[in-house]
């Protein structure tokens, strides 16, 4: 597999979250005498970061298991000098030390119960940082994540987690299959909306449009990010065709952050008309109580 200098590293896993959680296995990141240090940084983390939790069963925050009352004690100070995980790749001023061959762990428990943990695993190898695996996976992680759009997505909702399945184990491509499968289903869902929709023109839709003009046609249907950000499409589409494997690696996080953001959108539009119903029933039941209290009484 190909080897990623550091730099991009760092543009792509921007915290300690993303390292921990989004970093592909397998796949080598080439460290420089100048970033050496950032192993240190991944290695001593301490802080918090939240995740959805496979015990719990929700979404949780997960604190490095060293920090936890009634484990081992803390390294010395020199060794954990990272505690801000939005900054965790911002070098120090310190020399790096040599950057020797070695596999480390960080565990990290869930706050609601130190059974429930998650831990990772890196190796440095030949001047390489790289993930060797994690538990839970990657994908149990995120199948537990995603249910929550069963209710937009059916049963596909699954394939939200095989895309994220195929990631975890260094297929880009095929993980972009599943995501732009997923995405051509919302532009279905929309049509299907807009069908039935007042004033809709159904004359002007053609299966054969270009999916750019379907969006274009479909915007009052669709989540404004998705109407905003027809892009999407156009990356899924040429990583099917045309991007390498480590490209579709490099862009997946980005690609399905996107589709969830949407999915997100689409979640809060439905609980804001629930919410919209429950109060309008509620107030016209206000309304009949105030009416029926103002009805004159004939013996008075
Ligand atoms: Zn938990």
């Amino acid at each position: 597999m190909k080897v990623r200098p550091a730099a991009e590293l760092l543009k792509d896993f921007a915290t300690v979250k993303d390292i921990f959680l989004e970093m592909p296995p397998y796949q080598r990141y080439t460290l420089e005498e100048s970033t050496r240090s950032r192993v240190a940084h991944i290695e001593n983390f301490r802080g918090t970061f939240d995740c959805y939790c496979v015990s719990c069963k929700k979404e949780s925050t997960f604190v490095d298991v060293l920090s936890v009352p009634g484990n081992p004690p803390l390294p010395p100070p020199g060794r954990r000098d990272v505690r801000n995980h939005s900054t965790l790749l911002v070098g120090t001023s310190a020399s790096p030390p040599p950057l020797e061959d070695k596999s480390f762990t960080c565990r990290f428990v869930c706050t609601r119960n130190k059974r429930h943990t998650i831990e990772f695993h890196f190796r440095v190898q030949q001047g390489c940082l790289l993930k060797i695996g994690q538990f839970p996976s990657m994908m149990d992680l995120k199948t537990y994540g995603y249910r929550k759009y069963q209710s937009i997505l059916g049963d596909r909702y699954r394939e939200l987690t095989k895309a994220a399945g195929l990631f975890a184990h260094g297929l880009g491509i095929g993980s972009f299959v599943y995501l732009r499968r997923i995405f051509e289903r919302l532009i279905t869902e929309a049509h299907q909306r807009a069908a039935q929709a007042d004033g809709w023109d159904d004359s002007q839709w053609k299966d054969s449009l270009r999916i750019e003009e379907k969006i274009r046609l479909l915007r009052s249907h669709l989540p404004a990010f998705l109407a905003e950000n027809r892009s999407i499409y156009a990356v899924l589409s040429k990583g099917i065709h045309e991007l390498s494997e480590e490209e579709c690696l490099r862009y997946f996080p980005v690609i399905r952050e996107s589709i969830e953001a949407i999915l997100d959108e689409q979640l809060a539009e439905r609980a804001s008309i629930v919410r919209r119903k429950d109060l309008a029933r509620e107030l016209d039941q206000i309304t009949a109580d105030a009416n029926t209290k103002n009805v004159p009484k004939k013996d008075l």
